[in-house]
């Protein structure tokens, strides 16, 4: 018995080859690497210094920085002699949007160059057009001759690359061919990469970053089920884009890069917080520690072959499957037989999700199957419907649940109360007949003192939640403030399933930043977190800032020193106000569209 519970409790760590960039290796055969993001420009070369050791005292083993122009690429080699002065040797890697000429030139002095292949090779014109089979292939034959220079300095100077994909920053051909979604992110890249591929090029890793978790989610899984069907084994480097701060930020990105990480993907990981660079690193850490405690980390994948076509396989199986296999989604087990739980049909997933609407409604799917789903419980249920629940402990899992005859006991609700619940959840289902199965599941939260002691657990519960496995919540202590309540209400909103408070999209900054965003966020929150169901977006820069707050309702954006831009949706409705002003504009534009209540109003609804 307990052989069988180890290897289920195993996550099979997708298999990858492995990318130097400089000396740290990055791929299934290493650790999950831990990296972040300079927030000074490179000019203010004390505060980069500055936050270069801050990163280096807390083990950040890589290093990226925003090239926006020649001055900052410029900076570079006196930035180096700084560092060799301080002793530290950490990767550096050159972050290019735009201008692949700076991309071309950082190979010399980065060792890795991350480029976004939405705008590598394009300028974004918003154009709607159909493209013929040979226009796509004219347009990518243009792409590759753009991206020779880069490919032949990647070479000469043994540097590695990545092609990072961020949703709401796609090229025109992508969008009008697949649109916005978790495809056309996965096609942006590929198109790329298969460039690099035909030249004998493979020190490339990959991102498919959102700031919706379940967008990313739903890409990166796609993008492995392609990958395989190309016979390639690129690693990935795993990010929720504009998280946030505070709790909020580290809980969306605990459910976005934790979820990946307990199905086996992901080699190396960035949390981005709108707070000082940093901050990032313990919560990278946080989340990584009970995610690895999962993982097996080289011990072989599960090809795509093998699920290619409908088969049979043992109930236990597809319990060490579900938590393993990149290509598997739950949706898609079912019972030919349920009186006999030992034989399941499985197919792969292909992942399609389609148009952002989708998300909505399969966050909601369970609406009607359940008499309440996804609530924050309060410690009345448990007493009101003891009946109902049947809780299963920890001990009861490992002693085989024998302690409880299952054939008699027709609960409606099972509410685990477990360190383990992913873990607990499969094992459950491995022991009990789906005919017998309640129809809810929920668990019971711990008492906490901190969010961020407990990461990994929103990652585990997160994965249930945004696979439709867990129903509800359970706080044990009777208090709507206290920190479990805290801690269910951001996971919820995180995994897109209730809205407790209004939804904020921020950017970590970065060298192209205008303004004080870590201040200006948390005043917007102040003053806007009481509109429950509407996103804001806080953005640093124009560049990227309006693409990549994709589903935002309003954008507050960095326009230039000063100034500030007024998103309402993806439609720019005030231009260069002055910041002075800019906080109070966008509350009136949330008024003049009918969302704006005052807070008084709002903590009595
Ligand atoms: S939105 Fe602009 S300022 Fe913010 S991190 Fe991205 S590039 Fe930097």
């Amino acid at each position: 018995m307990q052989n069988t519970l180890l290897m289920i409790a195993e996550v099979l760590r997708r298999k990858t080859r492995t990318v130097m960039v400089g000396k740290v290796g990055v791929g299934s055969n290493e650790p999950i690497r831990i990296q972040s993001m300079l927030t000074s420009e490179t000019t203010d070369l004390d505060g980069v210094i500055r936050e270069i050791r801050a990163l280096d005292q807390a083990s950040c083993e890589m290093i990226r920085i925003t090239i926006p122009n020649r001055k900052a690429l410029d900076a570079i080699p006196e930035i180096r002699r700084r560092m060799s002065e301080d002793g530290i040797e950490r990767p550096l890697i050159a972050d290019i949007h735009f201008n692949p000429q700076l991309a071309v030139d950082s190979c010399e002095p980065f060792e890795k160059v991350r480029i976004n292949p939405g705008n590598y090779a394009d300028r974004k014109k918003f154009e709607i057009r159909e493209y013929s089979e040979l226009q796509y292939a004219e347009e990518l034959e243009r792409i590759e001759e753009v991206l020779m220079p880069l490919l032949k300095n990647l070479k000469s100077y043994q540097r590695s690359l990545r092609i990072g994909a961020n949703h709401g920053s796609l090229s025109d051909r992508i969008m009008n061919r697949y649109g916005d979604t978790p495809e056309g992110m996965v096609q942006s890249a590929l198109e790329f990469l298969r460039i690099f591929k035909k030249y004998n090029f493979h020190d490339t890793i990959l991102s498919m970053k959102s700031s919706n978790p379940l967008v990313m989610k739903e890409a990166y899984r796609l993008l492995v089920l392609r990958m395989e069907e190309e016979s390639m084994d690129y690693p990935l480097h795993l990010g929720v884009t504009e998280a946030g701060n505070a709790s909020e930020g580290r809980i969306k990105s605990a459910v976005g890069i934790g979820g990946l990480l307990c199905q086996g993907l992901g080699d190396t990981i960035r949390v981005s917080l709108t707070e000082p660079a940093e901050n990032e690193i313990p919560a990278a850490k946080a989340i990584l520690r009970d995610v690895e405690a999962l993982m097996n980390s080289v011990s072989g994948n599960i090809s795509h072959a093998s699920l290619s076509e409908k088969k049979e396989v043992p109930g236990e199986s597809s319990a060490y499957l579900s938590t393993g296999n990149p290509f598997f989604s739950r949706a898609n087990l079912r019972t030919e037989n349920f009186d006999d739980v030992e034989t399941i049909m499985l197919k792969p997933s292909g992942c399609r999700i389609g148009p952002r609407e989708s998300f909505k409604l399969m966050a909601w799917a369970g609406k009607n199957s359940y008499p309440d789903p996804l609530k924050v419980f309060d410690a009345r249920l448990e007493e009101s419907t003891q009946e109902q629940i049947l809780a299963l402990e920890d001990h009861a899992i490992e002693a085989g649940l024998n302690e409880v005859n299952f054939e008699e006991f027709r609960s409606k609700i099972l509410l685990l109360k477990s360190q383990n619940p992913l873990f607990s959840l499969q094992k459950f289902k491995q022991w009990v007949s789906p005919k017998l199965m309640p129809l809810m599941v929920g668990f019971e939260l711990p008492v906490m003192d901190s969010v961020e002691d407990h990461l990994g657990l929103a990652a585990e519960l997160g994965e249930l939640i945004t696979s439709g496995q867990l129903h509800a919540l359970v706080c044990k202590e009777d208090d709507p403030e206290s920190i479990s309540a805290c801690f269910a209400k951001i996971l919820m909103q995180a995994a897109r399933v209730r809205m407790f408070q209004a939804d904020f999209i921020s950017c970590p900054s970065c060298g192209r930043t205008f303004f004080d965003l870590q201040q200006t966020t948390n005043l917007i929150k102040q003053r806007t977190a009481h509109l429950t169901g509407i996103k804001i977006a806080v953005m640093g820069c124009v560049v990227n800032g309006p693409g990549e707050m994709a589903d935002a309702d309003y954008g507050y954006v960095g326009a230039g020193p000063g100034k500030i831009h007024l998103y309402h949706g993806q439609q720019c409705v005030e231009r260069n106000i002055s910041s002075q002003v800019a906080v109070e504009r966008l509350i009136e534009l949330i008024r003049s569209e009918g969302q704006w209540i005052d807070p008084a109003e709002a903590s009595t609804a």
